[in-house]
């Protein structure tokens, strides 16, 4: 027999292989987590260019984030080299952004428009109200002109003269800015296209093949851009897991996934079944947990890692989220210096990873503010780590207070200096200040007023940080310092306009800490699933005091006030309003548990389930019981053994320690 050349496909098993080599017409593909999707995607596109001779700008690859955008954009130029240049790998509003930047002269927009971010908005929204209403009314305000629009871009707008007044107003002054905002990246070439059979044409004509990975989560304005660019006959592969859908809120339907194969009806279906990411017992428990609101009956998912390594997943409870927080920062600390994860750390091809590093650890949460505890815990330890937050920076106190310190006057001459080093100095003023306060007023370290240094420069006003809080600023700033160099203005700027998700570098040697919805698609070693807890995991509106606009929006969704008892009233039928209340109930709660499911299957090696029995805001009477979704995961798989021993001698050299004796994590 002649030995096949080698392909590009040959990094993929059969079934992988086949949906990768699917070159004509729609195709679908819908597989659990860790199967190897979006690996396939990539392959996929790789073969096309690089075996097929299909030209790299006719291909176009959509998915969920930037990041994960980033990341097919990185995987193509390592399978192709030189040849992926000209491959479009976005997200649907990096594909409307190059729509709209092509197509600005009709948009009446200028070559170079810009996106507005939410400072600009606001602004734009102040100036489109006449400066009426408080900030509470204004965010309401801008909910409703952003629903408007996009309803408006689906034909389905409401008659609110007012609003709609606003919406012009605010549209206009966009446009005079030479600018866009979000939903119009979707919205303006959703509608110029609809109107623009010749632009429609061309954009067919150019994006020949296109994959859209996490397609679970399209929502219908993106569903409505995609099937203008392709007819029921294009190369489009969708690629997704339904039980993965996590973005209801915001407006996305897994309906649209479930109806592929009736809008496109030749289209081929391809299904994986082998999970290569996690170990068996992993794999086992998020199966366990996802089966009470699967959305694919009967799927298959095989690990097919072997045993070796393969642990239960550890089950902890805390009395408080300190205490939680803690346990994580000991655990990482064990991990790191001990010798329990190598033994784990074997590959699917028996390959040792020889060293557990910061960037293989995660720790997940449904809403953000429960980052608080584990951040101060990880910056007490001096642990490096990142967070994904649409929170700006700036906003955190303690960061505030460094900031102000640094654009305050100081007495002598400064000659350029590293950035990094001088917002050490002004955490070091900072500590010291807050030393010397807390001696001369006893505990209280409240400023009333500005007051000065002893060696000069302005004492900002407000609340003095404490040192942990101080650390956790320095280690949040740290990166935008680095990049700066020694230009202090614009590490001022950068750090004051930017949200911490554009420093969020997925390979940088720290630990990541996400929300339960921005750890989509990603995998770590080490995974610390914290907050399993009824209230948090479903999350019940109230409970956890959400900030408004923390946890991507989720956690201000009323509709997540799931409250499984209404099912069981027996005045649903009877009553239409309490039935339909008890179905969105329902459909929150399953969506809660794929947000779980979705949680779980970031791990490959090792997983750590946590509650807490107290949290603030609470109350202080009763336990907080465990998540309910934990019942459903089969005892065996868990184990609940007590919290580890952390005084072992550290272990320095990794290597040394592959395949000695496992201890806890
Ligand atoms: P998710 O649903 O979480 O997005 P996915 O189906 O997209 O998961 P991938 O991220 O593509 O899964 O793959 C999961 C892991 O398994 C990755 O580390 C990937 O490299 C590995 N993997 C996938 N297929 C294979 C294969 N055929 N051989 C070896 N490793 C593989
Ligand atoms: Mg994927």
């Amino acid at each position: 027999a002649v030995a096949a050349a080698p392909s590009v496909l040959d990094g993929l098993d059969p079934d992988q292989r086949q949906a990768a080599a699917h070159a004509d017409g729609p195709l679908l593909v819908l597989a659990g987590p860790g199967t190897g999707k979006t690996r396939t995607l990539v392959h996929a596109i790789a073969h096309r260019v690089a075996e097929l001779g299909v030209p790299a700008d006719q291909c176009l690859a959509v998915t969920f984030t930037r990041r994960a955008a980033g990341e097919l954009a990185e995987r193509l130029e390592a399978l192709l080299g030189e040849r992926a240049v000209g491959i479009l790998a976005t997200t649907f509003h990096g594909l409307g952004l190059t729509i709209v930047r092509e197509q600005h002269a009709r948009l009446a927009r200028g070559a170079h428009v810009q996106v507005a971010d939410d400072a600009v908005r606001a602004e734009l929204l102040d100036a489109a109200l006449h400066g009426e209403g408080d900030a509470r009314q204004q965010r309401r305000i801008a909910a409703g002109i952003a629903d408007l629009k996009r309803q408006r871009a689906l034909g389905a707008a409401r008659r609110d003269h007012e609003l709609l007044g606003v919406l012009a107003r605010y549209d206009a002054a966009l446009r005079d800015r030479d600018m866009v905002d979000l939903d119009d990246l979707i919205v303006l070439p959703l509608t110029l296209l609809r109107d623009a059979p010749d632009l429609v044409e061309r954009y067919r004509a150019r994006f020949r093949h296109v994959w859209v990975d996490e397609y679970q989560d399209t929502d219908e304005l993106q569903y409505r851009l995609l099937s203008l660019l392709c007819p029921p006959t294009a190369n489009l592969a969708v690629i997704g897991d339904p039980d993965q859908a996590i973005y209801s809120f915001r407006g996305a339907d897994v309906g649209f996934f479930l109806r592929f194969e009736q809008d496109y009806p030749g289209a081929r279906t391809a299904a994986l079944t082998r999970g290569y990411r996690s170990t068996p017992t992993i794999v086992r428990a998020a199966l366990d947990a996802i089966a009470p609101a699967s959305l694919v009956p009967g799927r298959t998912l095989t690990a097919v890692r072997g045993h070796a390594g393969d642990g239960p997943v550890l089950l902890r409870r805390h009395r408080g989220e300190t205490e939680e927080a803690i346990a994580v920062v000991d655990s990482i600390d064990a991990a790191l210096g001990g010798t329990s994860f190598h033994a784990l750390d074997v590959g699917v091809d028996g390959s040792v990873d020889a060293g557990l590093s910061f960037a293989d650890i995660a720790v997940l949460y449904r809403t953000t503010r429960q980052a608080e505890p584990i951040m101060e815990a990880l910056a007490t330890r001096g642990f490096p780590f990142q967070r994904r937050s649409h929170l700006p920076l700036a906003d955190a106190p303690a960061v505030a207070f460094l900031l102000a310190l640094l654009r305050a006057p100081t007495a002598g001459p400064v000659g350029p200096r590293p950035v990094s080093s001088l917002v050490r100095d002004a955490a070091g003023r900072a500590g010291a200040l807050a030393d010397a306060i807390g001696t001369e007023l006893g505990a209280s370290s409240l400023l009333t007023e500005p007051g000065a240094f002893p060696d000069g420069g302005l004492i900002p006003a407000g609340r003095v940080p404490s040192e942990a809080e101080l650390r956790l600023a320095v280690e949040l700033l740290m990166p935008a310092a680095a990049s700066a160099g020694t230009d202090l203005n614009t590490f001022l700027t950068t750090v004051t306009m930017a949200s911490e998700v554009d420093g969020y570098d997925p390979r940088a040697d720290r630990v990541s800490l996400l929300t339960l919805h921005a750890s989509k698609g990603l995998e770590f070693g080490l995974v610390f699933l914290i907050g399993c807890e009824d209230g948090l995991l479903p999350l019940r509106f109230g409970a956890a005091r959400p900030k408004a606009g923390a946890d991507d929006g989720a956690a201000a969704n009323p509709t997540t006030a799931a409250n499984p008892d209404v099912a069981a009233n027996p005045d649903v039928a009877a009553n239409p309003d309490v039935a339909v209340a008890a179905e969105a109930a329902r459909a929150a709660e399953a969506e809660e548990r794929r947000l779980f499911f979705v949680g779980i299957t970031r791990a490959r090696d090792r997983l750590i389930l946590s509650s807490a029995a107290r949290r603030p805001g609470r109350g202080a009477d009763a336990e907080i019981r465990p998540s309910p979704f934990l019942a459903d995961i089969d005892a065996s798989l868990l184990s609940t053994e007590p919290t580890p021993q952390t005084d072992a001698p550290r272990r320095r050299n990794r290597r040394e320690s592959v395949g000695q004796q496992l201890r806890l994590v």
